[in-house]
């Protein structure tokens, strides 16, 4: 009995239901209406097991910036699955692909960000950076300075690095503590949390908390503040014009390592090949994952300044690293992956003309009854509901449920859009059309007529 997209959808969903364990998922909640089943995907388009085709308008997650379908990577894979499937880059050795991927990461990404040392994920990538900044000051003479400073409702992974990390209190449940030496301060969400503020002025007030807390916490005890450019998974929180301008001068006035978490912003998600590029921000180290090989192979990283890397390089062994760290076959197809997004000038286009695009289409859902505020970056866009548009009123507990229903209303229409709360995310992949716009947008239109 061959389990294949040729057996009806309620023997499949039964089997899955009996079998694995989704993530982040009520599972016995799943199983009472099956998950949906994805057999295919072409562009920005993709089918279910029952015909349907669907705009995924979250390039399944943030993952997918060159679209579906791509050929070339899948002739990358194999041809270095014929030529060489594993080897480690440990002990000695390296490879072609893991080579010339560094050499090409040295060259895309800004300043002297010219090192990289490899994960399987962003979430390994950020365990990566806790030892990296970590071991950087103990070999500079400075083991105490060890802190790390993130801020509330981020998202910087599910391992226990990563979900210490990030801000996001159910990551911290369930048995899970924060590890020591990690500092939250607050987000920069006008929209939650602006009050009476103008934005700029609650992106400077929010700014300054890091330097409250590395004053309170001690310069010589804080390595290091880590941020996404653009707050993915908490929303899509777009942050006032004043904050990283501010974060960039503590961190600089302050001797504070600067990780900015690329998961998401990279590879083109802002219009820019790096999320730091939009925002003018100098970090020191970048998480790498995602679009780093559109999400065909698992890949992330981190990229590493010279005098890290130089530092850490003359400070004896680094003992740390993943069996797949430098994976051929995930490098192989993460430079084919880059090789289209340069060759094809997709970032340009999404630059000069498809991001532009997107966001007038997007901000005129502003104008919704349901929609409090519509904030886009690039190719990354959320709107958040109020009930009340007037007042700008927010949902109180039940935020979820609107959210969820508007989700739910998106699926029927032919749309996958994410809700975080009561706000509904958009990240589609990065060549998508105009007239595919027109359609994202409609459709959301219309889930958004359904859940008013
Ligand atoms: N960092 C950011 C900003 C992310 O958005 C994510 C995943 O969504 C991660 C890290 C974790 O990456 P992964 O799921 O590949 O472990």
């Amino acid at each position: 009995n061959v389990i294949s997209n040729h057996m009806p959808t309620a023997e499949l969903q039964a089997l899955d239901a009996a079998h694995h364990m989704h993530p982040f998922t009520d599972n016995a909640e799943l199983a009472k209406t099956g998950a949906r089943i994805i057999t295919g995907a072409d562009g920005v388009t993709l089918t279910d097991s029952e015909g349907h085709k669907i705009l995924d308008a979250m390039s399944g997650l943030w993952c997918v910036n060159i679209g579906y379908g791509r050929k070339e990577l899948a002739d990358a894979a194999a041809r270095q699955m014929m030529e060489l499937p594993y080897y480690n880059t440990f002990f000695q050795t390296t490879h072609v692909p893991a080579i010339a991927l560094s050499a090409k990461l040295a060259e895309l990404a800004p300043r002297d960000l010219n090192h990289v040392f490899y994960a399987g994920s962003g979430s390994e990538a950020n365990d990566t950076n806790i030892r990296l900044v970590r071991h950087y000051w103990a070999i500079k003479g400075q083991p105490e300075k060890n802190i790390i400073i993130s801020r509330k409702n981020a998202y910087h992974g599910s391992t226990l690095g990563g979900g210490s990390l990030g801000g996001m209190s159910g990551m911290q449940t369930q048995g899970v503590p924060v590890i020591p030496g990690i500092h939250h301060i607050d987000q920069p969400d006008w929209w939650s949390e602006g009050g009476d503020m103008t934005p700029e002025a609650f992106g400077l007030e929010r700014a300054k908390q890091l330097e409250a807390a590395i004053l309170d916490l001690g310069v010589d005890r804080v390595a290091a503040f880590i941020a996404e450019p653009v707050q993915g998974a908490g929303g899509v929180i777009v942050p006032p014009s004043t904050y990283w301008p501010e974060i960039q001068r503590i961190c600089d006035e302050h001797g504070i390592l600067l990780i900015a978490d690329e998961v998401i912003c990279g590879f083109g998600r802002t219009g820019h090949w790096f999320g730091s590029e939009y925002y003018g921000i100098r970090p020191h180290i970048m998480t790498i994952a995602k679009g780093l090989s559109s999400g065909y192979a698992p890949i992330g990283g981190s990229i590493v300044c010279d005098e890290i890397a130089e530092t850490v390089a003359n400070g004896g062994d680094f003992n740390h690293g993943y069996t797949y760290s430098g994976h051929p076959v995930a490098c192989a197809v993460a430079l084919a992956n880059l090789r289209i997004l340069q060759e094809e000038k997709i970032i340009e286009s999404v630059h000069d003309t498809i991001a532009p695009y997107l966001a007038q289409k997007w901000q005129a859902l502003a104008d919704h009854p349901l929609v409090g505020e519509a904030k886009i970056v690039g190719m990354m866009g959320s709107i958040a509901m109020t009930p009340h548009k007037e007042s700008q009123a927010k949902f109180a507990a039940d935020a979820g449920t609107v959210g969820m229903i508007c989700r739910t209303r998106c699926f029927a229409n032919g749309l996958v859009m994410r809700h975080v709360g009561d706000r509904m995310i958009i990240a589609p992949p990065l060549v998508i059309s105009k007239a595919e716009i027109d359609t994202l947008i409609e459709r959301a239109t219309k889930a958004l007529d359904e859940t008013y």
